[in-house]
């Protein structure tokens, strides 16, 4: 049975998009939204429910994209929408303590295997900037390691090397990030341990944290290497410094206890955001009580948010992780998961085009590539004209994808298996036209 979904006309989003680039950069409040990695115009979404955003135009698509992985419930979950809406009535933000507050930490504390106390902020890059704060307190030390192609928010220090929006765009870095800040930034490239050690050998005793995405998301999909996560936290240790891990996209989606459940590796510190919020604005940082333990008002680090612990966001995190936690749930998005990024496999190579195909749990990506993807360098051997054709040809058969090669695709509970069959017979044709050039 096939889905109805047209894309016959964006006439309604192209009018809303040129409004829109009067008063806002670029028309959008994130570039990546811009379409500028592929061309075109970007759909305005009108509506969302399930797996289906429905745009401006009245037209339906399946949506692999999902706020960039917040929703792996899938659109206006009924518990969520419930949870939101009670809150609502009762008040949106007070300044003061709530028990929902609580109630959240309880359930990240009990999913994330490293997790003892938990600070809620605003989003994924409050969330970075603030445990690396902590990190840089708690070992007195300022220099970080991050990895080439690794985003973590858009905060000063982090805007080196970073992948996601910045690789689409293609900016080096970014205008306005003064030198100094970046001074103590070190990169390496991801899932190249040696590259590691050469930093902590160059940078004795002064080396704070290693920040990494366990799973790389902002590169495309890029799992680690068998024993990458292991070998970094040796090194950290040795060195004296913390390891923290960036678990704003991998948390909840490439296991439900994290890429750290996922591979028994035990960061010091976690950054985490999106799927806690249940899409409203969220991020988290946690980790050991003693580190944690430094965080104002109990300890010397300041950090603090007149919205921070926020009562909706609070709500809508708590129904989720609860939908999310039922009997079958996790089941049902890996094994989704797998026959979509399964089938779009055979149908790349059944129409002649190279692709690499990644997938840890309900986080995936195929790269238009046939070298083998491990870090940001063979990211970018893909090709990204085959992608922008292949991207089009999808959304115009009513499949909405993140509108980059370098964006990771999600999966969401609403999705079964006409949503993916649809989404075969889609690529199917879209891996045509892309073949076609
Ligand atoms: N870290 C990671 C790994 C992310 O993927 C993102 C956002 N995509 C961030 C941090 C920043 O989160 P936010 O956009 O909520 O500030």
């Amino acid at each position: 049975m096939t889905v109805t979904t047209s894309t016959a006309t964006d006439a309604r989003s192209r009018a809303a998009f040129a409004e829109a680039q009067e008063l806002i950069p670029g028309g959008v409040n994130s570039p990546v939204r811009a379409f500028r990695g592929v061309g075109g115009t970007p759909r305005f979404i009108a509506r969302a429910g399930g797996a289906y955003v429905h745009d401006a135009d009245g037209n339906a698509m399946i949506d692999y994209v999902l706020s960039y992985g917040p929703l792996v419930m899938g659109h206006a979950h009924p518990h969520v929408v419930a949870a939101i809406t009670e809150q609502a009535a009762k008040g949106t933000s007070y300044g003061a303590p709530t028990e929902l507050e609580t109630e959240l930490a309880r359930r990240v504390v009990k999913a994330m295997p490293s997790v003892e106390m938990v600070r809620f902020v605003n989003s994924g890059t409050e969330a970075t900037m603030s445990v690396l704060r902590l990190a840089r307190a708690a070992t007195r030390r300022d220099k970080i390691i991050k990895f080439e192609g690794g985003y973590h928010g858009h905060a000063d220090f982090l805007l080196s090397k970073a992948g996601s929006g910045v690789a689409t765009l293609g900016l080096p870095d970014s205008p306005g990030v003064p030198s100094g800040v970046v001074s103590d930034t070190l990169t390496a490239p991801y899932n190249d341990l040696d590259a590691v050690a050469a930093l902590f050998a160059g940078n004795p005793d002064q080396i704070a944290a290693i920040i990494v995405e366990p799973v790389a998301g902002n590169m495309g999909c890029v799992p680690p290497a068998p024993g990458y996560l292991e070998g970094l936290r040796s090194l950290c240790d040795d060195g004296g410094a913390l390891l923290v891990f960036d678990e704003v996209m991998s948390g909840w989606r490439c296991d439900p206890h994290g890429a750290q459940g996922l591979y028994g590796v035990r960061p010091d510190l976690t950054a985490l955001g999106k799927v806690i919020g249940g899409g409203l604005p969220v991020g988290a940082y946690g980790g050991r009580r003693d580190l944690m333990s430094l965080v104002a008002p109990l300890g010397p680090m300041y950090q603090a948010g007149t919205l921070s612990g926020n009562p909706l966001a609070m709500a809508a995190g708590i129904a989720t992780l609860d939908a999310f936690d039922a009997p079958g749930v996790w089941a049902h998005l890996d094994a989704m998961s797998g026959m979509l990024c399964d089938g779009l496999a055979e149908r790349a190579a059944a129409a002649g085009l190279p692709w690499f195909g990644t997938r840890v749990g309900t986080m995936f990506c195929g790269f238009f590539t046939d070298t083998p993807v491990t870090d940001y360098a063979t990211a970018k051997t893909s090709d990204v004209a085959t992608f922008r054709r292949y991207f089009h040809a999808m959304l115009e058969h009513g499949v909405y994808l993140a509108p980059s090669q370098f964006e990771a695709g999600f999966m969401s509970y609403a999705h079964g298996e006409r949503e993916i069959a649809a989404t075969l017979d889609a690529a199917e044709e879209a891996f045509a036209v892309a073949a076609r050039g």
